[in-house]
């Protein structure tokens, strides 16, 4: 088992120390012969910075923390791009430009011929939020980048636009089983597929959505997302892949793991109890015999040696992380634990076996995410996977888990994501944390506050679920503080944890950095990063990244006319009077006339 300790933490960063400088060298760069005249323009500005660098200039700027200077972030772009990203958030402010973005795009593409339409997304929406169509063509982009400080966490953009008549089938076949079919009623309700809720895009404006067409789709998926870690591996040494596990297998999969790992984890705590935080709550010998024996599981002469058995370090208790071992597929335990139906009333085995073309389904899903964390560690990536809707999160989680466990014994290479306006955020972020510490592999974590609130609601509210969000946002406000300040803590005083703050609230971002100073993790230990997205929130980013500290954007890239779903998700999130997307506007103006200023 390893130990971990602070400075066992740093040592493995020492390697990488240099990539935290805020003039980061980037493996390769950009042949000039490739750049536009507008990449040319913005090249001028950062050799300028990488130059009083390199000759003993001041390597970090001491940072603002109330993200308003107009010069600290756009010191990287050029004069044109500061008008293009003015220009694209006017347009963001047309209603009928954004509710009608797909029609509009469609119709712009049929009117202006594919050279010229490309030409106009590349000098407005495309050359804002997607970094380029390929690995070669976002070189620039990541050099520029990591010239002032900021990484790259690489996102293949491209997604299928397929109608929603057609999503919705796509998802009702793909989330039933044909065991589900001679019993439907053996499902809990939140875990099963319901044709007013298959299209998943709806009410969601930040996240991509993957839909199940058959296995090649997912090997081709897979396919994809390996050129993605290849094109992340080659463009900087110390970068980041994004990666959403519904793109590699049957989503009701990921359904039917979810719920086993659900209700074992419910039998838990009703059995343990709920006092307390979930990872410190124990059960007893007695407390687990009468439950059992209550539920008619045992009798009072045939206990079996189910506790012996589950408890591991023989302490005469049994804690969550031991409880949930027994789904580990070398515990046989698990084939005979029998739980309560509520609603048939009849006792039902744990895990219902699949059918062997399910299982055949399961093993490739697997064998998928495994090629790609493998393929991670090769190319000295990182593998950031993303959170989804919370009937598929469990799974997700678990499976990300059972990566870090195999991957990160040395170092983070897999990092799980974290959704604080979850109620159980708190619980499942702990419980981790206890398991990688008590199994001895490194941690990582990244904290969201989550991007499928409002169908997640309406999900739980029609189907009539407990809905799993908090109840408003100062609930979950306090979750992600709440998140944030366990964790910071836990790296301080023990190590072996890494944690992305992806946040775009300048609070959160003013929090996390004046606790990072209260506890002392410094900057450039490369223990906490700032994750935004390209395009949105440079007034924190580029402060960051030139005060030292560890910041990375969410770099999409892709062809123009596939990532226009992208696109028209961004024109959405950037709408209207935003309290963030106005103050972007106003700090861009200030910018512009000092420059013109400057110029006269
Ligand atoms: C780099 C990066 C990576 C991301 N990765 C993921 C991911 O893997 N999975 C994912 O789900 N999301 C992801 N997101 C999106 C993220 O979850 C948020 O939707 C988005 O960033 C807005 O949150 P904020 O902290 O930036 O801003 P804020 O404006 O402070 O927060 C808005 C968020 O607060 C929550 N909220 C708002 N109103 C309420 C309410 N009434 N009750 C309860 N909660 C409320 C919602 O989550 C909402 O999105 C990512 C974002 C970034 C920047």
């Amino acid at each position: 088992m390893l130990s971990y300790c602070r400075n066992g933490a740093a040592k493995w960063t020492k390697s990488t120390q240099l990539l935290v400088l805020p003039f980061r060298r980037s493996k390769s760069s950009a042949p000039a012969s490739k750049l536009t005249a507008a990449e040319e323009d913005s090249q001028n500005v950062v050799g300028s910075d990488v130059r009083s660098s390199a000759t003993g200039g001041t390597p970090f700027d001491k940072l603002n923390l109330e993200f308003d200077s107009p010069e600290e972030a756009y010191k990287s772009k050029s004069f044109t791009e500061i008008l293009r990203a003015l220009a694209v958030f006017k347009l963001c402010q047309f209603d009928i430009l954004v509710n009608k973005n797909k029609e509009i795009l469609k119709l712009s593409r049929r009117l202006l011929g594919k050279r010229i339409f490309n030409n106009v997304m590349q000098a407005t929406f495309y050359g804002h939020f997607v970094a380029g169509a390929d690995q070669p063509s976002i070189q620039p982009m990541i050099t520029k980048l990591e010239s002032f400080g900021v990484g790259a966490i690489l996102d293949y953009g491209v997604e299928e636009d397929i109608p929603h008549s057609e999503a919705v089938v796509a998802e009702m076949e793909s989330c039933v089983s044909e065991a589900d079919k001679k019993d439907p009623d053996i499902h809990n309700e939140k875990f099963k597929a319901y044709p007013q809720f298959a299209d998943r895009r709806k009410d969601v404006s930040s996240a991509r959505t993957y839909f199940y067409k058959d296995e090649h789709k997912c090997d081709q998926n897979l396919q994809t997302l390996l050129q993605c870690v290849d094109a992340s591996g080659a463009s900087s040494e110390n970068g980041f892949a994004a990666v959403k596990l519904t793109a590699l297998g049957r989503p009701q999969l990921l359904l039917n793991l979810s719920e086993v790992l659900t209700k074992t984890r419910n039998l838990f705590v009703q059995f343990a109890g709920t006092l307390g935080n979930l990872k410190d709550r124990k059960l007893t010998k007695e407390q687990f015999e009468a439950q059992l024996q209550a539920m008619g599981i045992i009798t009072r002469d045939n206990s079996g040696d189910w506790f012996t058995w589950m408890d591991y370090d023989q302490d005469g208790k049994i804690d969550l992380l031991e409880w949930e071992a027994l789904l580990q597929p070398n515990h046989r335990l698990h084939k005979i634990f029998k739980i309560p139906n509520f609603k048939t009333g009849k006792l039902e085995p744990l895990l219902i076996s699949l059918p062997a073309e399910e299982e055949t389904q399961m093993k490739s899903m697997l064998h998928r995410i495994n090629k790609l964390a493998k393929r991670a560690e090769e190319k000295n990536v990182r593998l950031m996977i993303d959170a989804e809707q919370s009937y598929f999160q469990p799974a997700i989680s678990r499976l990300t888990i059972e990566m870090m466990r195999k991957f990160n014994k040395k170092k983070p290479v897999i990092f799980n994501t974290y959704q604080c306006y979850l109620k159980e955020a708190f619980n499942n972020l702990t419980v981790d944390m206890t398991l990688a510490k008590r199994e001895g592999f490194y941690f990582g974590a990244k904290l969201v506050r989550g991007a499928y609130m409002d169908q997640e609601r309406k999900r739980a509210s029609e189907i009539g679920y407990e809905d799993p969000i908090n109840p408003n946002y100062d609930s979950t406000d306090a979750m992600y503080h709440q998140c944030l300040g366990y964790i910071l803590k836990k790296i301080q005083s023990t190590g072996g944890i890494n944690v992305m703050v992806a946040s775009h609230n300048e609070d959160t971002v003013r929090r996390a950095v004046e606790l990072m100073n209260e506890l002392g993790i410094g900057p450039k230990e490369n223990l906490v990063y700032f994750g935004q997205l390209l395009g949105m929130c440079d007034q924190v980013s580029f402060p960051l990244g030139q005060a030292g500290y560890s910041v990375y954007k969410y770099v999409p890239y892709g062809p123009v006319e596939e990532v226009l779903p992208y696109l028209s998700r961004r024109a959405l999130e950037n709408r209207g009077m935003l309290k963030g997307v106005e103050k972007e506007r106003s700090m861009l103006w200030t910018e512009v006339k000092r420059r013109t200023a400057h110029r006269s």
